[in-house]
């Protein structure tokens, strides 16, 4: 999820309770536990491959091909560069209803290459690193495909699994090109989950946001000879910022606004041909950053007339908020119950507590016990994920898993180190069995799926989904 914020919880538990007991679950349900444990060596392996690549955006070749081979070796029918995204890819099994899917990502945030270890180090000055732990989320979710697999494989489940390679969640929005392609139209139910500090079957939504690039045009001239041939684009664009920090005063507390100048002219001598700003509006649902938008975009025509200069707004992506689903997280709940709490060594929990005194906070353990289920809040944690626009077309279930320590700052050193040992792979390898258990749920139970479904129907409204795209294909980046 990018730009992650945090509830605060105030229990911790440093050391959390023994394991489930297996004699709870049915006979499909040990089989997916003992399939993700005779897989976890290789889902792993995978894990830490896709952590050292650490491939950014729509460039995630290595990461998508070693998940993909993987899935192909199992005995699933693969799909690859789906939706014109070269790293984007499906990997399907079984035939007829249900059809259940389950997305895995891998993709890595630029700038943040860090060694497994206490101390900050990066592996590669400069490179990209795994600060969200996506590099567990691709394998965690094929994990708990490939036991359903096993399941439709000797006739104890019916239907289909798809497992969404989807790349690019940190940039590009990738899984909305995926959903414009229509990729996801015919799926019963999804399910995700992200790494975190907590564990939990998420009953909160994200923010809806929508991302411009504002670009002003003026004339070039000598800044001290003869500036009055010249019309500054720079003008207009600090022109266009004044207003949109003047707006803030005069928008509801939900709305976010951030922006960067990406140009501003190259030197003072120069009267600024051209400027631009960057631009995200975000708020608690999609129908505010419509509202936001469209006083925004007065904002650039009267920033463009003041200075005398021309204006483009270009529209880079947009994303829905999650549309929660309550009947579908109480099962996830349940199952995550099942599988019981995360326990960890003492090497563990002092690799928690060392790491996070090196980044300057106060060690709080961490957190393996699995958090009650929460009420829906009427708005959701600061932060934006394209799994908003899947749930718009399907109904969509989320977990999150702890791979971090407490309190754990996300997007950080700290993150990528975690989720290159054994607390990012436990907190995978728990994702998968719980995923997988509420699959077999899923597969078995009709009515559970009608009720999941009338839940979706009724919180989606008159809403009609509809990709918020530029025309055209992806934005696919030639190299790093
Ligand atoms: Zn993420």
């Amino acid at each position: 999820m990018n730009l992650k914020t945090r509830l605060v919880s105030s229990a911790v538990c440093l050391l959390a309770l023994p394991g489930f007991s297996q004699d709870k679950l049915s006979d499909n349900k040990q089989a997916v536990i003992h399939s993700v444990e005779t897989h976890q060596d290789k889902l792993i392996e995978l894990s830490d491959k896709i952590w050292a690549f650490a491939e950014t955006a729509m460039l995630e070749h290595n990461s998508a091909r070693v998940l993909s081979d993987y899935a192909e070796s199992q005995g699933f029918k693969v799909e690859r560069g789906v939706a014109e995204i070269p790293t984007a890819f499906i990997a399907t099994y079984g035939s007829g209803k249900p059809i259940i899917g389950i997305m895995g990502e891998f993709d890595a945030l630029p700038g943040l290459s860090q060694k497994a270890q206490t101390k900050k180090e990066p592996l590669e000055i400069g490179s990209a690193g795994h600060g969200c732990g996506h590099n567990l989320f691709g394998p965690g979710s094929l994990g708990a495909a490939i036991a359903i697999k096993e399941l439709l494989q000797n006739g104890h489940l019916k239907g289909t699994i798809r497992f969404y390679g989807t790349p690019a969640e940190e940039d590009l929005a990738g899984k909305v090109y995926m959903a414009r392609a229509g990729l996801f139209n015919d799926l019963d139910v999804s399910l995700d989950w992200h790494p975190d500090y907590e564990n939990k079957a998420n009953m909160q939504s994200s923010q809806a946001v929508t991302d411009y690039t504002i670009s002003f045009q003026g004339k070039s001239a000598h800044a001290a000879f003869d500036p009055w041939q010249g019309r500054s684009a720079l003008d207009a664009a600090e022109f266009f910022t004044t207003g949109i920090n003047s707006l803030r005063e005069h928008v509801k507390p939900s709305v976010r606004m951030h922006y960067v100048y990406t140009q501003a002219g190259k030197v003072p001598n120069v009267i600024p041909e051209e400027a631009s700003v960057w631009l995200w509006i975000r708020d608690s649902k999609r129908s505010g950053v419509v509202e936001i938008s469209d006083r925004m975009k007065k904002i650039a025509q009267g920033a463009a007339l003041m200075a005398g200069v021309g204006y483009t707004i270009k529209l880079n992506s947009g994303l829905y908020e999650i549309l929660t689903n309550e009947s579908g997280a109480n099962v996830l709940h349940k199952n995550m119950n099942l599988v019981g709490p995360i326990t960890y060594t003492k090497e563990e929990i002092a690799f928690a507590n060392d790491i996070m005194k090196e980044y300057g906070s106060e060690p709080e353990g961490i957190k393996g016990e699995i958090n009650p289920l929460e009420a829906k809040k009427p708005d959701p944690p600061g932060g934006s994920t394209d799994v908003g626009d899947i749930s718009y077309i399907v109904p969509e279930i989320s977990l999150l898993a702890t791979t971090a320590p407490y309190m754990s700052p996300w997007h950080s050193w700290v993150v990528v180190a975690c989720g290159g040992m054994s607390i990012g792979h436990k907190g995978m390898l728990f994702a998968a069995k719980s995923l997988g258990l509420t699959m077999v749920d899923l597969f078995q139970d009709e009515q559970l799926r009608k009720d999941i479904k009338a839940e979706f129907i009724r919180r989606k409204g008159q809403e009609v989904w509809q990709a918020i795209l530029p025309e055209g294909p992806p934005p696919v980046p030639e190299s790093n």
